[in-house]
């Protein structure tokens, strides 16, 4: 019998699981460390899904706060793996978050269209900071600077090549988003499409 493995698509590893474990663990102590202050009130994590979905699930696991999480869906994509710039917002989220302090999770930010519409979003429901934490950050794309709310921070994990990469809830057409580590697909995959 002939199986398909997922692995087989996959040209190069950029990061393994352990090198994921390892910085999403120290993000997760400097966001434990900037939001302990006992005057500041409890943060809203709000993942956008859906490709921030593993990277949240093991993120707040490492959070030594009392905090809340909820997401939101802003889709740019459609099916290929070119930005279609002004993302709509698809799925509201279900919190209030007026007042609070609010940690958007990304799985990456690439021309920054994305986080730059969520701001202004969630400033809009009347956020009093909202901070950004991307797993991988491809400065190499952007074309919108955005701003973060309040005295927001910006965290991230790992600076990412100009390559379109899956894995680790990162997709291409939905899939390879199981994948426990992040990669670049062989270029045949995209070209099927
Ligand atoms: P932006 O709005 O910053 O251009 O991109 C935001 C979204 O595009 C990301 O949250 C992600 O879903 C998708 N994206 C950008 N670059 C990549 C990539 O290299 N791989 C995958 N799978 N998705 C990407
Ligand atoms: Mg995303
Ligand atoms: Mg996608």
């Amino acid at each position: 019998m002939v199986t398909r493995c997922i692995d087989d698509d996959i040209l190069t590893v950029l990061w393994t699981p352990e090198q994921l474990r390892h910085r999403l663990c120290d993000l997760a102590s400097e966001i434990t460390n900037d939001f302990s202050s006992p005057d500041s009130s409890s943060p809203v994590i709000v993942g956008v899904a859906t490709g921030a979905f593993l990277f949240l699930a093991d993120l707040v696991r490492n959070i030594k706060l009392p905090l809340t999480v909820d997401f939101v869906r802003a889709e740019s994509y459609g099916s290929g793996t070119v930005s279609s710039g002004a993302p709509k917002i698809s799925c509201d989220v279900k919190l209030d978050v007026a007042g609070k302090h609010v940690i958007l999770v990304e799985d990456i930010v690439d021309t920054g269209n994305t986080v730059f519409r969520l701001i202004s979003y969630l400033e809009a429901k009347g956020a009093t900071s909202v901070s950004v934490c991307t797993l991988l950050d491809k400065p190499a794309r952007r074309t919108v600077k955005f701003e973060l709310l309040g005295d927001g921070k910006f965290y991230s994990g790992f600076e990412c090549p100009d390559a379109f990469v899956v894995g680790y809830g990162l997709d291409f057409n939905e899939m390879y988003r199981n994948l426990p580590y992040i990669g670049v697909l062989k270029p045949e995959i995209h070209n099927r499409v």
